[in-house]
């Protein structure tokens, strides 16, 4: 799908994403800068997507006609959040290029699916994941209770629908586990142990209708209650044994299912006293994702660029980074005060700092644990970038 191009009816090229929250919305903006006119399909009338698509169709995920209107419109689809109906997908793709594919979508949702895919690749990719368990009936509840207690303290977490530390209880008793599992539903789920983690990272990768794969350098992610809070992206945020291993883990990780477009693979690093550190995969998103955003601000072509030229068959050159980045997030609890008054935090302030970019997704009400933006502060090399980061760090409490 060319640029700007238009069909023999004169309807514009235009590209739709299934979803309508922040990466939908920055999706939308890297599309339409290459002249893309964007359709989004979310039932929330007031989507950060929504709000800046030419086209918001507003019905459900699995709505047969919001999704014939969607076909309609747009010559190639995408998604946004991995929760998406597989079935939508497949409807979508009986008339249309759609990727990444029902079926590697399927996979990310379901945490047994994704450690399966995982264990299937480890030879080549060279990284395993964790000590876990699969726990989806009574029976399996009691075999891990009475033979697993080396799973033990460990996170009991959903196998599907979580995200951002939802759907997760961390365990330490096998009395625990039971209670936890009741707790969550008696459903799917995996018991993972709880690892001692050194560091947490990510890689993002694209990867064409052709094969060809280009990644962004590892970045480091520091979590607050399960949830990102800062990314450090700039050379020497990890070992660079660690970073060349997880980055050629994603890599063999997105050809191993045949992947199109954008996929983020979150991994932990372990010491296990080994020369490099243990690296362990913890899940992948089949997106852009959080810990890449410093790369709208800090690289040539961001992860949403790379999203819209995958999912339109265009070039994919190797990115490049121009500057030292590092990414806070801001969540809703910033937006009120330290006695719980709602506030505005201090803009002027924080955009007085230099090699500040504020990026705000358009959501309101501000609530606590809610993504309502986030700050990239760029410099001209890491010491700098850091001080203005505490600084900012500061401003925003
Ligand atoms: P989500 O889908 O919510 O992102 P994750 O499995 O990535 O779920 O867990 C969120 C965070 O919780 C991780 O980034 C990490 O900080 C912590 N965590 C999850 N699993 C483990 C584990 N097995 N050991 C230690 N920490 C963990
Ligand atoms: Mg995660």
């Amino acid at each position: 799908v060319l640029p700007g191009s238009a069909d023999a009816a004169g309807q514009p090229a235009t590209l739709g994403v299934m979803g309508g929250g922040q990466l939908g919305r920055m999706f939308v903006h890297a599309a339409q800068r290459l002249g893309y006119f964007t359709a989004v399909l979310d039932p929330d009338a007031q989507s950060p997507a929504g709000r800046v698509s030419h086209h918001h169709i507003q019905t459900a995920y699995d709505d047969p006609a919001g999704l014939a209107q969607l076909a309609g419109l747009c010559q190639a689809i995408t998604t946004e959040f991995e929760n998406v109906p597989a079935q939508a997908l497949q409807a979508l793709a009986r008339t249309r290029p759609v990727a990444p594919g029902a079926a590697v979508v399927g996979i990310a949702q379901n945490r047994i699916a994704e450690k399966a895919h995982f264990a299937s690749c480890a030879d080549r990719s060279g990284v395993s994941c964790g000590p876990y368990a699969v726990i989806e009936t009574l029976a399996q509840l009691q075999a891990v209770q009475a033979d697993r207690a080396d799973l033990l303290p460990g996170i009991l977490k959903t196998a599907r629908l979580g995200y951002d530390g939802k759907g997760q209880v961390r365990v330490r008793t096998a009395v625990e586990l039971a209670a936890a599992w009741a707790e969550l539903g008696g459903g799917a789920c995996v018991l993972e142990k709880l690892l001692p983690l050194t560091a947490e990272c990510s890689v993002l990768v694209a990867r064409g209708w052709d094969g060809r794969v280009v990644s962004f350098a590892p970045q480091r992610n520091v979590h607050v209650d399960g949830i990102l809070a800062v990314t450090h992206a700039y050379e020497g945020n990890m070992p660079p044994a660690l970073a060349k291993s997880a980055r050629d883990a994603t890599v063999s990780i997105a050809h191993h299912i045949g992947y199109v477009g954008v996929l983020c693979v979150e991994f932990f690093v372990v010491d296990d006293g080994s020369e490099h550190g243990g690296l362990v995969v913890n899940e992948m998103a089949p997106r852009p994702h959080n810990s890449g955003h410093y790369t709208l601000d800090a690289c040539d072509v961001s992860q949403f660029d790379l999203q819209v030229r995958a999912l339109a068959g265009l070039p994919l050159p190797p990115p490049r980074q121009h500057s030292p980045a590092i990414m806070l997030n801001l969540l809703g609890d910033g937006w009120f005060d330290a006695s719980g008054q709602p506030r505005e935090p201090d803009w002027p302030a924080v955009l007085s700092l230099p090699g500040t970019h504020l990026h705000l997704y358009g959501k309101s009400p501000a609530r606590p644990g809610r993504k309502m933006g986030h700050l990239t502060i760029t410099g001209p090399d890491v010491a700098s970038v850091k001080t203005v980061a505490r600084r900012a760090a500061g401003l925003l409490g």
